[in-house]
């Protein structure tokens, strides 16, 4: 469900060839296996919309076929099975083509996101408004939202994406202003995973603060796991979702006696696999450490090579430097084990 009261769903695209049937499905179940909550799929061939059967039978989350160009392919990807499709109707062409991929997408009650994104608007558009501008981005949107519904179909999500981020989040607060369907917010093309993070959570960010959004992407030059972790960081960051592991740390300085920074880093990796929320303080010395340490569900407070092991705000026990990661690896296990019905 995406929309309405539905949580803020996270979703990912893969980067393999669709038509490596084997390479798609590996990816979706690595991407399922980290959170994954919908996955897109290219569908640049007839070879590729062929896979779409064969990749849903092993994978158990819902798959969306994204099209360009060629309606005869979006046409085809809602026969063969997938759950929703992704078009651009700026490069769809002409409206009876949008109009025959709705009347099956209707039949098979398979909804459908129009995407409009700043690098494929209408030549129309940009002239009208002197070039790419959120105002024309949203009257994209809504000249292809009025012909579906001219249609009947109003089972839409819909999304306007561009790289540049105050003109994704003005045109995305515009679209909420113009209608009530469902919105998909990213920032396109953000760039490399740790900087591309960074500018989709300004971006999507500051939409999901103001209320605006109902599932993100986060688009990243890289391995798409990085974009579930990102997703969720972000809404996690709003408290709009709850999962896994989030490690405070500090940022070290010079009354650190502790080699801090790996055993954050080892921390977070060694647990990314955890779902339940859980909050673990690794700080670096007496200063804010015990504080953190002890609002943190699990926490290590460093003094000299040694710490002090938090739990639930207790003081359970000192542990050497070396015992830090072993030692937080091994209550979170037993936590999760507690916790496992
Ligand atoms: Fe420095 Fe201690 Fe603060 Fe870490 S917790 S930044 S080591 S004062």
């Amino acid at each position: 469900m995406i929309g309405g009261d539905a949580p803020i769903s996270v979703q990912s695209m893969t980067s393999t060839r669709t038509e490596d049937v084997e390479a798609t499905i590996a990816q979706i179940q690595r991407l399922e296996q980290v959170g994954c909550e919908l996955v897109r799929i290219a569908i640049p061939t007839k070879e590729a919309v062929k896979a779409i059967a064969k990749i849903k039978s092993q994978i158990s989350i819902p798959l969306i076929a994204d099209i360009h160009f060629d309606y005869r392919l979006a046409i085809e990807a809602i026969e063969q099975g997938a759950d929703k499709i992704r078009i651009n109707p700026g490069n769809i062409g002409s409206k009876d083509r949008l109009e025959k991929i709705l009347k099956v997408a209707k039949e098979h009650g398979v909804p459908i996101r129009i995407g409009v994104n700043a690098g494929s608007l209408q030549k129309s558009l940009i002239q009208k408004y002197n070039g790419i501008t959120p105002e024309a981005l949203v009257e994209s949107a809504m000249e292809h939202v009025r012909t579906c519904e001219e249609m009947g179909f109003f089972d839409l999500v819909l999304s306007i994406k561009a790289s540049d981020v105050p003109m994704t989040i003005e045109a995305n607060r515009m679209l909420a202003k113009a209608c009530d369907y469902p919105i998909h917010l990213g920032v396109t093309e953000a760039g490399t995973p740790k900087w591309g993070a960074l500018r989709s959570a300004i971006g999507i960010g500051t939409l999901l603060a103001e209320g605006i959004g109902d599932t993100i992407r986060i688009s990243l030059t890289g391995d798409p796991v990085d974009e579930i972790r990102a997703g969720f960081e972000i809404l996690k960051a709003l408290h709009l979702r709850k999962k896994g592991i989030t490690v405070i740390s500090c940022p070290t300085c010079g009354r650190l006696e502790t080699n801090m920074i790996p055993i954050a880093e080892a921390v977070e990796q060694a647990l990314a696999d955890v779902e339940k929320p859980l909050t673990i303080a690794v700080m670096g010395c007496g200063v804010n450490g015990p504080g953190e340490a002890r609002w943190a569900d699990l926490g290590v407070a460093c003094g000299k090579h040694s710490a002090l092991l938090f739990r639930k705000g207790q003081i359970i026990k000192k542990i050497k430097e070396e015992e830090i990661v072993s030692t937080l690896i091994e209550e979170v296990r037993k936590w999760e084990e507690k916790n496992s019905s």
